[in-house]
């Protein structure tokens, strides 16, 4: 769908003949466009931290007699630098996922020890709210890909249950074999997510409720990382949710002694 752009260059054959030739450019306007978006939202989610952190600098100077003012002020600037900070990282990793589209050729990789280190990394912020992160199922069979890569996609999918979680809920991993590919699971007992937005919420910067996530330290590109990193990896992600039922992602991963799927589509889409 979408319109054909196409670059025409017109030259004269003698007087009777005119040579046509019609360059495709579609494909390469279409890669350009999304790139200028990239970097018109990267400057755009940049300038908020940035700008704040100069605010706060200043503040800190003018209230220097004030201790109790100072306090708050650089308590707030810290939070701002590791909003940067982290937003920073993510757009590294998901330039880097985007540039290439090939399938990962990676190393056997164990899925029960990468939820398990995930759920371990993420523990302190479940306990903050109150909340149970539990694991159920496993898998025998490796998945060919990048550990860390993998860690970086379960972990995303586990900070954002916990995230937009209320208080003292449960968050639930499951592990299991399906058809040739490795499921993981994470299903979490918070607001869920309507219908309209479910697609909405992989691509870059799209947040439900911008508020929100800024205020809990979210990026707005965790879940375009998800889905680039399991595009990678021949593999999918996918939501099932309904409002004020919870949501659960999950991910599909071909496992290591099948056949694996050719189908990257999802690269660099978003
Ligand atoms: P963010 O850093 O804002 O969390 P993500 O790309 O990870 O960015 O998610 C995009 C948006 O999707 C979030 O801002 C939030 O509105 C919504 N979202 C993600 N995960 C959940 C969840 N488990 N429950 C409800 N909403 C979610």
């Amino acid at each position: 769908a979408g319109q054909l752009i196409v670059h025409v260059r017109v030259a004269p054959l003698g007087d009777e003949y005119i040579l046509l030739l019609a360059d495709d450019r579609t494909e390469i306007t279409r890669t350009e466009a999304m790139r200028n978006d990239f970097v018109a939202n990267v400057s755009h989610e940049l300038k908020t931290p940035v700008g704040a952190i100069g605010l706060l600098a200043e503040a800190i100077t003018e209230a220097a007699d004030d201790p109790k003012a100072v306090r708050r002020f650089s308590t707030r600037m810290d939070k701002e630098s590791r909003r940067l900070a982290a937003l920073v990282q993510d757009i590294i990793e998901l330039s880097r996922l985007q540039a290439s589209d090939a399938i990962v050729q990676g190393q056997e990789v164990n899925i029960d020890s990468v939820v398990a280190e995930a759920v371990d990394r993420s523990h302190l912020i479940a306990e903050e709210k109150g909340i149970t992160i539990t694991v159920g199922g496993h898998l025998e069979e490796p998945i060919l890909g990048d550990a860390d890569l993998l860690m970086t996609a379960i972990r995303n999918l586990i900070d954002n249950a916990i995230r937009y979680s209320p208080e003292h809920t449960t968050v639930g991993v499951g592990i299991r074999q399906r058809d040739g590919y490795a499921q993981i699971s994470v299903t979490d007992q918070g607001p869920g997510i309507s219908p309209e937005e479910q697609e909405r919420v992989f691509e870059r910067f799209y947040r439900v409720d911008s508020a929100r996530s800024r205020q809990t330290g979210g990026t707005g590109l965790g879940l375009s990382i998800v889905k680039h990193v399991l595009a990678n990896h021949g593999g999918e992600v996918s939501l099932w949710s309904q409002p004020g039922h919870g949501s659960t992602f999950t991910l599909r991963l071909p496992l290591a002694d099948e056949e694996p799927a050719t189908s990257n589509a999802l690269a660099g889409q978003t």
